[in-house]
């Protein structure tokens, strides 16, 4: 009976995070002074996401280095992919941070939106990592003295660089022990996997809190209206931004080597749908190949390596709602980002939407790692949580859609489609 209870409650989870959503909402409207009083369930909900972000980031990106094990063939195909997958995160980057400093969420009339914040949203940190940032801090960040410190700090860039690095060296040296690394990994990557499923099942309590405690916080301060257009202008830019890559970016490059984008697009119909529903590229994974063999016609040798690769480390949608997130909050707290910033910000959102797990939630445990870089408190996701999950549905398709298009693209220079 508890079984078949705890089943369900696993088939229904999305269900389940909509009704915790929505019903934070509405205590926090209802009972607000009593709302504010349970912020601490979702400040424990944050504290184990942001756990397992060290992990997530080294086991995902090793993973990824070890899938370009193999002949020579295998390592071009890989060298292509990475590079697909470089310029066009970075593109997505880019599109995500245009459209966030034309649109300019956040930064609406509202006399004490940020007095209001300041109830919720620690800011103690924030100020000594503004007056201590300079740009050769990025370059400083990329080769940590001490990658322990790197974990500790938070410092994504330091750890992608010492990960590739050890994994390219693990590639590189003939040891008998190496195959067992890479099960080790792979192993601990996926018990690190199962362990944010498991964080997930408390999303929808977590979300609730989180919900919650901020409406509370503003309907106290008479601003929910405020807050209400604040996070749809976000929704809407990170939106215009998924759009203006989906349709626009990926399809020219598409075209540019001969894949038609409307027929592909066909092709790849029922990957995206699963994608949308799934929130998780990782969950469609099978279908991504199914679609790719048999309703694409990319042949199985390049589908089967660069689809997995993709689903792991290519995340386009997850870039452009990083940029946008980062950049929404802090205009929501009356930081003003430096060129300098907005670079880290570039460079950390490509770099964390690499190494995000293909799981739902994973772009919001990774936006930790990009606040951090630019000094903003962690706890600023408070501000984009509650629309994170149709963004999460809508990111995953795109992250997909990109894989989808970089498989075809990487096939036809091969000659396999
Ligand atoms: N859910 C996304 C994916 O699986 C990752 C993210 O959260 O952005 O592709």
């Amino acid at each position: 009976m508890l079984r078949n209870l705890a089943a369900l409650y696993k088939q229904h989870l999305q269900t389940f995070m909509f009704i915790g959503i929505i019903g934070g909402a509405l205590f926090g409207f209802l009972l607000p002074e009593l709302s504010v009083q349970t912020a601490l369930i979702g400040e424990l909900f944050l504290r184990l996401l942001s756990l397992l972000v060290v992990p997530v980031i080294v086991l995902s990106m090793l993973a990824g280095v070890f899938n370009l094990k193999g002949s020579e063939n295998i390592a071009r195909i890989g060298l292509k992919a990475i590079l697909y997958y470089a310029t066009t995160t970075a593109l997505a980057v880019v599109v995500g941070l245009t459209l966030v400093n034309i649109i300019q969420p956040g930064t609406g009339d509202s006399p004490n939106r940020e007095k209001v914040l300041a109830e919720v949203i620690t800011t103690d940190t924030m100020q000594e990592a503004k007056a201590s940032f300079r740009l050769s801090d990025v370059a400083r960040n990329i080769v940590p003295k001490n990658i322990f410190q790197a974990a500790t700090e938070g410092n994504v860039l330091g750890l992608i660089f010492f990960t590739i690095f050890l994994g390219v060296a693990l590639l590189q040296i003939k040891h008998p022990g190496v195959d067992a690394v890479m099960s080790s990994t792979s192993a601990l990557f996926d018990g690190v996997l199962w362990m944010i499923e498991q964080i997930l099942l408390l999303a929808p309590l977590g979300f609730f809190s989180l919900i919650a405690s901020l409406v509370g916080e503003f309907v106290l301060e008479e601003s929910l209206l405020q807050l209400g257009v604040d996070i749809g202008w976000y929704t809407l830019t990170v939106v215009s931004g998924l759009l203006v890559h989906a349709l626009i970016i990926l399809p020219v490059l598409a075209s540019l080597f001969r894949v038609s984008p409307l027929s592909f697009a066909q092709a790849m119909f029922p990957a995206l749908t699963t994608a949308f529903s799934t929130a998780s590229s990782s969950a469609t994974l099978p279908v991504t190949l199914d679609s790719l063999e048999h309703r694409a016609g990319v042949s199985n040798k390049i589908a089967s390596f660069v689809a997995p690769l993709g689903a792991t480390v290519n995340m386009d949608g997850t870039a452009i709602y990083e940029a946008v997130a980062v950049v929404f909050i802090a205009n929501m707290l009356g930081v003003d980002l430096s060129g300098t910033q907005q670079l880290m910000i570039f460079l950390t959102a490509t770099f964390s939407a690499i190494g995000a797990a293909g799981i739902p939630g994973a772009g919001l445990i990774m936006m930790v790692l990009v606040l951090h870089s630019v000094g903003l408190p962690a706890d600023g996701i408070k501000l984009v949580v509650v629309v994170d999950r149709v963004l999460d549905m809508l990111r995953t398709s795109i992250n997909v859609w990109g894989d989808s298009i970089g498989a075809a693209i990487i096939a036809r220079t091969e000659e396999q489609r």
